[in-house]
């Protein structure tokens, strides 16, 4: 017999993460929510399509994962708490041991954040999966985009590239040959299950000036942050910190490549003022150039400068 709305919904999603600041949480109209007094609330969604956000008949694990992880990723290059998410659903069918393994991946990554399901919408469709997440920050002190000066330094945490190589190994359009399986494993799961950055969103209030989260691709998602704050910035090349699994997979410039362009990665990229340079000892970031008065973003390899295009790069000068 086919699972009713009701009973998926009371089977898969009303015990969902528990916090104490939910009044009312799933079943009702609505849910109720008790906000901190004198803290800002951040609200981010975001909509994942089968075909477009990730390949059809990926592992649902993985599906509930990434809906909520690109949500908890937003949140913290906020620089904010997560505390409640809203889930709206459209499936082609109710399949139960998709929803069982779906309910999983989502599952577990908020009860890790903290993060409890409050409420969401079922309905039937293509599968499409979107996700809202409540959370907050001290009044006033989210993290912008618009920050930036010319001058402070750029930051981004983690290996970017490795997500999307892990896609396109998922695809077959890298075939790691060569490469060892370990290796091809730990980078398709920075594709199917990214970690979201939120410890470090939070530590960076104060210290950031701008800060966003790499979903589109390190130099691309850098331009929007560049521009927020009316200036340019320039990377160097050289200190992109590649993981050596994807300098084995794809060898140095496809890497390079992947790590600029790639997107799926859920780091954050941020800018820091010299003046606040001493905070960030310890932590698992990296500088990789500067903000510029002169709009765009030039790349440099050491002292060369590369001329640069979404299909690769060319050298011209030195
Ligand atoms: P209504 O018709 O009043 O919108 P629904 O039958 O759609 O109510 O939903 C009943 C309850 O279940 C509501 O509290 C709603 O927020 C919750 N809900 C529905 N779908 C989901 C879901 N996919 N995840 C979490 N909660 C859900
Ligand atoms: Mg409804």
């Amino acid at each position: 017999m086919p699972l009713s709305e009701f009973a998926l919904i009371d089977r898969y999603f009303r015990a969902v993460g528990v916090r104490a600041d939910v009044r009312n949480g799933v079943g009702d109209d609505g849910a109720v929510l008790v906000p901190p007094p004198g803290e800002d609330l951040v609200a981010v969604v975001d909509t994942l399509v089968e075909g477009v956000h990730f390949p059809p008949a990926s592992d649902p694990a993985s599906i509930g994962h990434r809906a909520l992880a690109v949500n908890l990723s937003d949140v913290a290059a906020m620089g904010a708490t997560p505390a409640w998410a809203l889930l709206a659903l459209t499936l082609p069918r109710a399949n139960e041991s998709w929803l069982a393994a779906f309910a999983r991946g989502f599952g577990d990554l908020a009860r890790a954040h903290d993060v409890q399901l409050v409420g969401g919408d079922t309905t039937s469709g293509p599968l499409s999966i979107t996700v809202q997440v409540l959370g907050f920050v001290p009044r006033g002190e989210a993290l912008l985009r618009t920050g930036g000066r010319a001058g402070d330094s750029v930051f981004v945490t983690g290996t970017p590239g490795d997500a999307a190589c892990g896609l396109s190994l998922l695809q077959g359009r890298e075939s790691g040959r060569g490469s060892p399986p370990a290796m091809l494993e730990a980078l398709r799961r920075r594709f199917l299950f990214p970690q979201p950055r939120s410890g470090i969103g939070v530590q960076l209030r104060g210290i950031a000036s701008a800060c966003i989260d790499v979903s589109d691709g390190l130099a691309g998602d850098l331009a929007k942050l560049a521009q927020a704050g009316g200036c340019g910035a320039e990377i160097d090349v050289a200190l992109l910190p590649l993981s050596d699994a994807l300098r084995a997979c794809a060898g140095e410039d496809a890497a390079e490549q992947y790590a600029l362009t790639g997107g799926e990665d859920y780091e954050l990229c941020f800018t820091v003022p010299p003046a606040r340079l001493g905070a960030l000892r310890g932590w698992p970031c990296t500088a990789i150039g500067h903000l510029v008065e002169a709009p765009g973003v030039r790349l440099r390899r050491g002292h060369n400068v590369i001329e640069f295009s979404h299909s690769g790069f060319d050298h011209f000068g030195g």
